[in-house]
């Protein structure tokens, strides 16, 4: 078995035995990036002399004595989380030449662990998308199926991790940018609840709705990851201080579900919902309740006003988070003669058609005349979803659907059309509308393509879906599939 395709717990096993080193494990991941890295483009830029020397460093650490689960495990980190002296892009040329001055938190935990950054993933423009295809640099292809997209907008994440390019991944979740593309690229993603993982340093798209998670080949990387991620975080006032769990302790509770109480969402299971992914979805549900679990129904009647209600207040959020990009402080300038003009031209630039398309929206929603019909009303709304949520978690521990109504598509399918687009986030952003915390993990194939079964908690609940997700991937062998990319 070839380095590069461990996982993380795999890995830190041969560390610590010495049986490899981190330079030999991350020579490995370069090596694959090398490879294969042309036909799927899961990287916006890579760093190889910078990850080889973590990776020295890691090694220097462990013979001095330390161990930890991430001392000179390699990861990509999505290019919408600042790295200290590393371009930081969001995927938009209007960042095209930042270089952060600092750290995110969870990037500053991850390097304080020892871990090592081979390279910034490819996103859709701000994490604006759900295809990477609205990337200002170039689209990820998916490694199991090179003409289909990877799903967004941590698509660069997902592919990188399905393609062998990382052992693991940071993604953001701002709508199901976690989820969905774990879900197509046949890989594990959480979404925390808001307010657990620190968003210092993440370049903000939707600010009550953004959240860093991990992306991974399996649960227990993906615990593990966010055993690091979480955390209370001075620089973030948003951030929960609440004890973080002992996450990958918590996962191997019992080998069975016996005692849990599954409820199966009915207004998820209808219309637009592909049949190959709903008979995937019905198995895995057939196999938890064979595993223990109780399967419950229930109704989150609230359910058709969630993409409606998200792309108002994330383009809301979005229109006045990106108004500082303006040519003055961060990244491109082009100069108009006047202030007016260097502002008009460097945004006329520097941002994609998808990121004005939701500044305009977002004005829209905002502005005096609308104020009270839009943005107001969606706000009243979202309150209705999290009422729908908190009476559904009244009766069941978590609740299970699909992750996305269909499989990966192809690439250019719906790139012109934004509706169809968004409606690929119909069983995800109500979550992070309603708060609460999101896993997808691998549960089968339609069309030869993975399928993701989400599994939904109630907030700081990552303890239990973590663990639903890990009992059920025990038993069954998707995760373990790799796709035939050479
Ligand atoms: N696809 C959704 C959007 O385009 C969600 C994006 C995200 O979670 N960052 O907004």
């Amino acid at each position: 078995m070839e380095l590069y395709s461990l996982t993380i717990h795999a890995a830190q096993d041969k560390l610590r035995r010495g049986e490899i080193t981190s330079v030999e494990l991350t020579g490995s991941v370069l090596e694959r990036i090398a490879t294969v890295e042309e036909k799927v483009g899961a990287y916006i830029s890579v760093q190889k002399e910078l990850a080889l020397q973590m990776a020295r460093l890691a090694d220097e650490r462990r013979a001095s004595g330390e161990d930890n689960p991430l001392l000179g495990i390699p990861l990509g980190i999505k290019d919408a989380i600042v790295t200290q002296g590393v371009p930081t892009t969001a995927g938009s040329r209007i960042l095209g030449n930042y270089v952060p001055p600092f750290d995110a938190t969870t990037v500053a935990r991850l390097r304080e662990a020892g871990a090592v950054f081979v390279g910034k993933t490819n996103t859709d423009e701000f994490t604006m998308g759900s295809s990477t295809e609205h990337s200002g640099f170039h689209p990820t292809r998916n490694p199991w199926n090179l003409s289909r997209v990877p799903g967004g907008s941590s698509g660069g994440s997902a592919a990188a991790i399905a393609a062998d390019e990382a052992l693991g991944a940071l993604g953001t979740d701002t709508g199901g940018s976690i989820r969905q593309p774990a879900s197509f690229c046949g890989v594990v993603g959480v979404k925390p609840t808001y307010g657990r993982v620190s968003r210092y340093g993440l370049i903000a798209h939707g600010s009550s709705l953004d959240q860093i998670g991990p992306l991974a080949k399996d649960v227990e990387d993906a615990a593990i990851l966010l055993s690091y991620l979480a955390g209370y975080d001075r620089r973030d006032s948003t951030t929960l201080n609440a004890p973080v769990p002992n996450y990958v302790a918590d996962i191997k509770q019992g080998d069975n579900l016996k005692g849990l109480k599954v409820g199966v969402p009915q207004e998820y299971f209808v219309g637009g919902l592909e049949a190959g992914v709903k008979t995937v979805i019905r198995a895995a549900i057939d196999k938890l309740a064979e595993l223990g679990a109780e399967i419950v129904e229930v109704s989150l009647p609230n359910t058709r006003y969630g993409i409606p209600v998200y792309y108002i207040i994330s383009t809301a959020e979005a229109s006045a988070n990106l108004s500082r990009y303006d040519g003055v402080r961060y990244g491109l300038r082009e100069d108009g003669g006047d202030m007016w003009e260097t502002f008009r031209q460097t945004r006329k630039v520097g941002l994609g058609a998808e990121v004005k398309r939701r500044i305009m929206l977002g004005t829209y929603a905002l502005s005096a005349g609308y104020y009270d019909a839009y943005y107001l009303k969606a706000q009243q709304v979202r309150t209705l979803l999290r009422q729908d949520f908190e009476q559904a978690f009244a009766t069941v521990d978590v609740m299970v659907s699909p992750t996305a109504p269909d499989v990966a598509f192809e690439i250019g399918s719906k790139v012109d059309d934004p509706l169809q687009m968004y409606l690929t986030d119909i069983f995800t952003v109500t979550l992070n509308l309603a708060g609460g915390c999101g896993i997808a993990v691998p549960c089968g194939f339609a069309d030869e393509m993975p399928v993701g079964l989400q599994i939904i908690g109630p907030a700081l609940g990552e303890s239990v879906i973590l663990r639903t997700a890990y009992v059920y991937e025990q038993t069954t062998e998707w995760h373990q599939q790799k796709p035939a990319l050479l």
